[in-house]
């Protein structure tokens, strides 16, 4: 059996329970193997059987949860969905109405008001009155119902019911009104949350410039293939991932990096898809099209990071499956102990809100989008949680901490000839002709630089954190450190060079010696700030790992003030990430997510330097950087910590503030009516303060 995964649209949720909802109506379809549902771009990932299922019986059983999928063949409206503005104003007027009212409520409780109109209005004219404002709900109510689910309008309905049935009839329909504008300012919440996101997928570039044997035409991005060449003129987007042909341009490169300065390109150099060029034209070639360049990866690794949720949500989840019971034994107390039906009633109305369980979702949903916006990919909640809490910081060396542009500095042969000399590098470079290590370019641009050509290597063999190996010219060459090319002998200059932070590598020719190649790599410049601001943020390890040797570690470590460990293969990097873990450290580890993609992988945050334009570097880490500044590490760090800070306070506040409404309710303190007016409040604050992140400075 083959399994595909189908992409649908869904529209018409608003929380998170609704995607729980989706998500149980698509996986008790025959041959579904795994659903992922998500908010914020409402869409189903299902991983099915095709013979057995299709869009078609997917559609019916999301129709039957209550939810809509829309029709495929009218393209989504981006533009309008940017133009139905959720301004500052709706908000605003949303909260004057709401406090008018609650105002209205308190005041009209204390003038006795509320008994009048019960007596005034005659019932039916009530129960009109509730049952038209209140439809929508209690028709999700009834069909969840019916389905044995418990959602949360169910409590709420409880309490409408309790009020009616003892004769409560302006708490009801008090109770009905903030319902209806609690799901509102959910929705409007959630909605500006997605926007977050929405507004990068509106970057995407939607046509191409196609230039096809020098005659260009105008061509829908589908259209376009890997290797088709495109043009691109000055104040145009760049529709595709590739590399410059010929021309010159200034590149904004701000959608991918959230960077604003902008970027000199010209021939060979990579550009990016939705980066777009201020001044000059490019002629480029098309790698990546579409969901494979760069900025496709980033849209669809925002928009499926609610699939990683935090374990905070779990435990709200959890919670929220007991309130009802617990909420009803309550209840069930106090009219045993007291015999008075108004507590009682209080009890179930006052209880009714139980949302911290959605604001959680929609907390991480907004951080996450306003940390897309600057070059910062986190991949879900559960890592947002994870660096929160953080207390150990493991930083890889080449290509993390230094530039990983290293430049060959000195070329030492046994025999000190210049001929020799050449040689020595020409061998060297074609063992590395096809390394991806930062090393590799230094050996292979250093040839360039000489006008060496290079031979053709055969079974070239590349292993992580010691060299490559391969036959060139009849011979087999071994270019990486001592231990690799097993050599007893230590290069007479070796200590000198390493001490002056340079790397040295071994050259061999058949286990002969030929001779040393020494590279140094310069250290970012924004790295001393970074680790002094994260030293400052609580940290308290921080740790090099390196596989270089251990002099040129220590001279490194030295400078910044961190601890270190050297001449480390990969394996030996997560056994140390695992040692940490052991002892009950939360650890992040910043690599370059190529030779570190493992411990990254293993870390329980895994940041990845230098994401733009790599793949590897992309799926490997939970946090991709894709921006080589450091100093979003310590940023990535305080978005965290101040998003778990939203969320717990708001969890806190809902779990205090129900146990005081409780308690009044249950003593007879609370009123029914007022307690229906209390009930609003937490729902109201909990998003308010979970919006707040949406605009993180
Ligand atoms: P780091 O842990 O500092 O990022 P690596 O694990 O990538 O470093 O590499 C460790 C060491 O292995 C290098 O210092 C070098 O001696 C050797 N090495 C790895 N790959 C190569 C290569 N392609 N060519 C030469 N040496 C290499
Ligand atoms: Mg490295």
């Amino acid at each position: 059996m083959t399994l595909h995964t189908l992409e649908i649209p869904v529209s018409g949720m608003d929380c998170a329970e609704c995607t729980l909802h989706v998500q149980h109506a698509i996986a008790a379809l025959p041959g579904v193997q795994h659903v992922d549902v998500f908010l914020a771009s409402e869409k189903a990932l299902v991983r099915c059987d095709p013979h057995q299922v299709d869009l078609k019986l997917i559609s019916h059983a999301v129709a039957a949860a209550g939810y809509r999928v829309p029709d495929q063949s009218t393209a989504p409206d981006r533009a309008g969905d940017l133009h139905r503005s959720y301004s500052r104003q709706v908000f605003t007027l949303f909260g004057i109405v709401f406090f008018a009212v609650l105002f209205i409520v308190v005041i009209g409780e204390w003038l006795g008001l509320f008994e009048q109109l019960t007596d005034i209005i005659p019932w039916p004219i009530w129960l009109t009155i509730v049952l038209a404002a209140g439809w929508p709900v209690f028709r999700n109510v009834v069909r969840a119902t019916l389905k044995k689910q418990v959602i949360s309008h169910t409590l709420m309905t409880i309490g409408v019911l309790a009020a009616i049935a003892v004769g409560q009839w302006a708490t009801a329909a008090i109770v009905v009104f903030f319902m209806r504008v609690g799901d509102y300012a959910e929705h409007f919440t959630t909605e500006r949350a997605r926007r977050a996101v929405k507004d990068l997928t509106a970057l995407a570039p939607q046509t191409a410039r196609l230039d096809q044997d020098g005659v260009e035409r105008e061509v829908l991005i589908a259209q376009v293939r890997p290797d088709d060449v495109i043009s691109v003129r000055p104040g145009e987007k760049i529709p595709v991932d590739g590399e410059v042909i010929d021309g010159r341009a200034t590149l904004n490169q701000a959608a991918i990096t959230g960077e604003a300065m902008p970027v000199e390109a010209g021939p060979g150099a990579k550009v990016y898809a939705a980066t777009f060029a201020q001044s000059g034209s490019l002629r480029i070639k098309t790698t990546h099209v579409g969901s494979d360049t760069t900025f496709g990866r980033v849209i669809k690794l925002v928009e499926e990071a609610e699939a990683q949720r935090a374990d905070v949500q779990r435990v709200a989840d959890k919670f929220s499956a007991y309130y009802l019971p617990v909420v009803a034994s309550i209840a069930a107390l106090t009219f045993l102990i007291s015999r008075n039906p108004l507590s009682t009633c209080a009890v179930l109305v006052v209880a009714c809100s139980c949302s911290f369980a959605l604001a959680t979702p929609i907390a991480m949903l907004a951080s996450i989008g306003a940390a897309a916006k600057r070059g910062l990919l986190i991949k879900g909640g559960k890592y947002v949680e994870a660096l929160a809490q953080a207390d150990v910081l493991l930083i890889d060396k080449t290509g993390t901490l230094t530039l990983g542009q290293p430049q060959l500095t000195d070329i030492l042969p046994q025999a000190d000839t210049p001929d020799q000399k050449l040689e020595l590098l020409r061998l060297a470079a074609s063992a590395e002709k096809y390394s991806e290590h930062p090393l590799a370019e230094a050996v292979r641009s250093a040839a360039r630089t000489q006008g060496l050509t290079l031979l053709e290597p055969h079974d070239f063999e590349a292993l992580p954190g010691l060299g490559v190996r391969a036959r060139v010219n009849g011979s087999v060459i071994a270019v990486g450190n001592q231990r690799f090319v097993g050599q007893d002998e230590i290069l007479p200059y070796a200590a000198e060079l390493e001490a002056q932070g340079k790397t040295l590598l071994y050259v061999t020719q058949d286990d002969h010696l030929l001779g040393g190649l020494a590279a140094s790599d310069t250290l970012r410049p924004e790295v001393p700030a970074a680790i002094q601001a994260l030293r400052s943020l609580g940290i308290q390890r921080l740790e090099l790992l390196t596989g270089d040797n251990e002099r040129t570690a220590a001279a490194l470590a030295q400078q910044l003030g961190v601890q270190y460990r050297a001449n480390l293969l990969p394996e030996n990097k997560i056994a140390i990430v695992k040692e940490y873990q052991a002892q009950g450290h939360i650890v992040v580890m910043v690599g370059d997510g190529v030779n570190d993609a493992p411990a990254l992988a293993q870390a329980n945050v895994g940041i990845a330097m230098g994401a733009a334009g790599s793949d590897v570097a992309i799926e490997a880490a939970h946090i991709a950087l894709l921006r080589d500044d450091w100093m979003l590490v310590p940023d990535a760090l305080r978005i965290a910590r101040r998003t778990m800070r939203v969320v717990k306070s708001n969890i806190g506040f809902t779990i205090g503030y129900n146990a005081i409404g409780l308690t009044l309710a249950a003593f007879g303190i609370l009123p029914p009516v007022l307690a229906a007016a209390a009930q609003s409040l937490p729902d109201v604050g909990i998003l308010l303060n979970s919006s707040r992140l949406i605009r993180q400075k």
